[in-house]
């Protein structure tokens, strides 16, 4: 399945509130209260009053993309399904289970993933002699389509 033609390249920045019964972060109706949990179609005991809104962080978008079904055409949504799916027989990883927020740390995360794997921070290049990999350069990509949406929003709110 594709997105429909005027879908936007990206998902919005998120609104989303901590649900007072499981302490997931659940996506926010305009009146301010919580939606349904995407994986149960429930709403937990308490989390029909309004909750304070977290900060669109650059983990929190990049998850809000995982749920698009464009992974094949479009790299944004392929690495945030790479991030936080990852195989198929893994379970599902939420914003609050990465060690980072930013898409800087994410990058230095990936580097560090791969000192621990090979010893050395280079991701490319034939012995590994290049520092950055395609995986970075998504990274990057993805932190700049995200800093221009908080710009946009910081706009429209000044
Ligand atoms: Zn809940
Ligand atoms: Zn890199």
């Amino acid at each position: 399945m594709t997105q429909p033609p005027n879908t936007p390249e990206t998902n919005p920045l998120p609104r989303l509130g901590n649900c007072p019964g499981c302490a997931q972060e659940i996506r926010l109706r305009t009146d301010g209260t919580l939606r349904q949990h995407p994986r149960y179609n429930v709403r937990c005991p308490g989390s029909r009053r309004p909750a304070e809104p977290l900060e669109p962080t650059f983990v929190r978008w990049l998850h809000a993309n995982a749920a698009r079904r464009d992974a094949y055409t479009n790299r944004i949504t392929h690495l945030a399904q790479s991030t936080f799916h990852g195989c198929t027989r893994s379970p599902k990883r939420t914003p609050a289970d990465m060690p980072w927020t930013t898409a800087v740390q994410l990058h230095d995360e990936l580097h560090q993933q791969q000192v621990r794997l090979t010893g050395s921070e280079n991701r490319s290049g034939y012995g590994g002699t290049e520092r950055c990999d395609w995986m970075c350069r998504d990274v990057t990509h993805a932190g700049h389509v995200y800093a221009e949406l908080l710009a946009a929003a910081a706009g429209r709110a000044a």
